[in-house]
């Protein structure tokens, strides 16, 4: 084959963990639900019919963030999921051929979406106590840097200082992915003032119970954010994503904050159980904890046949003593209700007796 964008054919598809189970600790989503209000207010979308085009860049929506956040709707940006706004992001914010420092380990489709927009993606691995290594970003000669916290799949917060530090060095933009900020005790919010390059991410698919509907949202500087919507291009969140993401900023933010609390519970109980079994983990500041252990892939794949599914990594970086010894394998599991848990450990004793 000859006739297709030769940087893609390296690329697979996202196959994610293959097929349905009983329960599923493997996506970081709500287990918990979705927002009352929100069910509420899909069922009576139902019947108003979706001939119409939604809004063009989800203004509606803007205001709502806009008002939630205290940046103003000029610096917001809406996509498909805060997939959406990275993709868009590198789109808009760098010439091909520019490269994107990126922490590693660190959420997969951000490099990803760096390739197929024909960045080059340079993994900067974490510091061993998974923190962003700033002299190896700055460094990268990056025009993009993109940071995660809490970072994905580590859980663990990447400091204030570091954070700071690199937003404020970096000659190009820089990227916060703030996917888990609702589960964590600190956000980057307050730097947008002063720092024109900064964008943050941030998304429904979470705390927000909202997967499904493909809801994210960016904060940055108003020339970005529009350069970011020429790129991502008109009509890319639905009418009724967008009204769902509405209806729980406004109406169910109490929800949201009160199942976010539980899952901090959860995931504290969670880190406390597999330290009683041996197994140190590193803070979580997510909704997941992450567990390195060696045999991890196999432990997901035998805990996937007892009807748990988690999320096994292999060949990660081995930057401190835990992921050392176990040869650079992971579990990262997904917390929720306490039943569920209960449920999870069992099958997890099951499968390491
Ligand atoms: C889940 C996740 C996202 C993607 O979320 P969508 O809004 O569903 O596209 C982005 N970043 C990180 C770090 C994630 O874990």
């Amino acid at each position: 084959m000859t006739d297709t964008r030769t940087n893609y054919r390296d690329l697979r598809l996202y196959t994610g963990d293959t097929g349905p189970c009983a329960i599923d600790l493997s996506d970081n989503t709500n287990l918990w639900g979705t927002p009352p209000a929100v069910e509420a207010a899909l069922a009576s979308a139902a019947g108003r019919g979706m001939r119409g085009y939604p809004e063009p860049y989800s203004e509606s929506l803007k205001a709502a963030i806009a008002e939630y956040t205290g940046v103003q709707p000029t610096r917001v940006v809406t996509g498909a999921g805060s997939d959406d706004i990275l993709d868009c992001a590198f789109r808009a914010l760098a010439e091909p051929g520019d490269r994107v420092a990126c922490i590693a380990p660190t959420f997969v489709m951000a490099p990803t979406f760096a390739t197929t927009n024909g960045l080059v993606p340079v993994p900067v691995p974490l510091t061993s106590r998974y923190d962003a290594d700033v002299g190896a970003l700055l460094a990268a000669n990056a025009r993009i840097i993109y940071l995660c916290s809490p970072n994905n799949p580590t859980s663990t917060p990447l400091s204030r200082n570091a954070i700071e530090t690199i937003v404020e060095r970096s000659p190009g933009y820089v990227i916060v992915d703030e996917a888990y900020v609702d589960f964590a005790s600190d956000s980057v919010i307050d730097l947008l003032d002063h720092a024109p390059r900064l964008v943050i991410a941030r998304t429904f698919s979470k705390a927000f119970g909202l997967a499904g509907l493909r809801v994210g949202y960016a904060l940055a500087s108003s020339a970005a954010a529009t350069e970011m919507e020429k790129a991502r291009g008109p009509y890319k969140v639905g009418a009724v994503g967008a009204l769902a993401a509405r209806v729980a900023i406004v109406e169910d933010i109490a929800w949201v904050r009160a199942r976010a609390a539980e899952a901090i519970a959860a995931r504290e109980s969670l880190r406390d159980e597999l330290l009683g079994r041996g197994i140190v983990t590193p803070p979580s500041a997510a909704n997941f904890v992450f567990a390195p252990i060696a045999g991890a892939v196999r432990i997901a794949a035998n805990m996937k046949t007892l009807g748990v599914a988690v999320r096994a990594f292999a060949g990660l970086p081995r930057i401190d003593a835990l992921l050392d010894a176990s040869g650079g394998e992971a579990l990262r599991i997904t917390v929720g209700p306490p039943d569920v848990m209960a449920r999870a450990l069992a099958v997890f004793d099951e499968v390491r007796a």
